[in-house]
């Protein structure tokens, strides 16, 4: 089938074609993301594949549906970012890759975790302008230490296993519990409880109405003082602000990010030769217990070729009329609206 995708990076464009053995579909490549501006190139497409980046809201929903669009294939596990209201009612399926490399983004915040419990940003730095003392390098050991971890689905049961290899406490909270969880041998708690028990709290749930902002001035104050937030989930899950204050009174005592609530625009793009014109970011930045990295969680060379295979999998499903569980449904958020319109 015809597809046009978006946002494509020289990494998908290569592993998407390796994946489309036998040129079974018939791929068009654009660098430009989609919005209202650029959806017409859509045009005489069957399929439409985007990223997390691009926000496909109802407007371009209609439009899509108006140029004769019908799949609209997703090369990211959350969907978040998606109208999937507007789609079901213009008729457009929603796939996704609802799992590729979960260890990809566990060891992500893995390593988020040890170069701010280590300072490693800072030693990196330091040594290569010949400065070898140690100075305020004095870090923290893991094991021993009570981890808490958001949402115990794929991605947080493989950050379960990590955690327990460094001879942490790990304790969990999940409104759906898991049974492998149990078997580990770690405990489920209300929120509140792991919010005052934890030294290091990472999430992995995803962004929904309930989850949305729910890490904020209320929730921040309830944490041990001097915690580690970890977030590789979606961005809106902390109230950027917010964090800036628990960071500048010292209640929070590390941040790490991959994700942040207003990375569209900013994330994925080379922007050294501009000014970056978030106040939020650029303070947040500010910190030397802070660490951002631009959503690249998910990218490792085994689930970058994971996603692309999934991706043409996906294609040649709806072309063959199989239905798979990777299609989303409205009913799979619990919002009738998409959680950016919901700010
Ligand atoms: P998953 O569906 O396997 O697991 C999500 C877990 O969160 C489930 O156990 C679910 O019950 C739980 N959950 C749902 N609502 C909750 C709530 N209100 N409170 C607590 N827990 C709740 O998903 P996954 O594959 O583990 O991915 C998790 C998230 O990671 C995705 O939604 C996505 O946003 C994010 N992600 C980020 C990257 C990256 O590159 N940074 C890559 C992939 C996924």
């Amino acid at each position: 089938m015809k597809v046009i995708v978006f946002s494509t990076k020289y990494y998908d464009q290569e592993q998407l074609d390796r994946a489309n053995t036998n040129q079974s579909h018939q791929i068009t490549y654009t660098t430009q993301g989609l919005d209202i501006s650029t959806v017409k190139l859509a045009k005489g497409y069957e399929a439409v594949c985007v990223l997390v980046s691009d926000r496909v809201n109802r407007d371009i929903i209609q439009h899509l549906s108006e140029i004769g669009v019908k799949l609209l294939v997703l090369r990211s596990t959350g969907f978040d970012n998606i109208d999937l209201l507007a789609a079901e009612n213009a008729g457009i399926k929603v796939m996704r890759v609802p799992s590729y490399s979960p260890e990809s983004i566990a060891e992500h915040a893995t390593a988020l975790i040890l170069t701010l419990a280590r300072k490693i940003h800072k030693a990196f730095n330091r040594v290569r302008d010949n400065n070898f003392s140690l100075d305020n390098l004095m870090g923290f050991t893991l094991a021993g230490k009570t981890v808490g971890v958001i949402g115990t689905g794929k991605i947080g049961r493989a950050f379960c296993s990590i955690m327990l290899g460094f001879g942490c406490k790990v304790i969990a909270y999940d409104v759906k519990q898991s049974q492998w969880v149990l078997e580990k041998g770690i405990d489920y708690v209300a929120l509140d409880e792991l919010l005052a028990s934890a030294d290091i709290i990472s999430i992995h749930c995803p962004l929904t109405v309930d989850t949305h902002y729910l890490f904020n001035k209320t929730t921040f104050a309830k944490c041990k003082k001097g915690f580690m937030l970890i977030n590789t989930s979606r961005g809106g899950l902390i109230k950027t602000t917010d964090a800036a204050e628990a960071l500048k009174s010292g209640q929070m005592g590390f941040l790490g990010i991959d994700v942040y609530e207003d990375e569209t625009g900013i994330f994925f793009k080379d922007l050294s030769g501009a000014v970056v014109v978030d106040d939020v970011i650029e303070r947040l930045m500010s910190f030397g217990n802070v660490l951002i990295t631009p959503h690249q969680a998910f990218f490792t060379r085994e689930a970058i070729q994971q996603i692309a295979k999934i991706t043409i999998q996906n294609l040649t499903d709806f072309q063959n009329g199989i239905s798979t569980e990777n299609q989303v449904y409205s009913t799979m958020s619990n919002s009738s609206k998409p959680i950016y319109e919901t700010r």
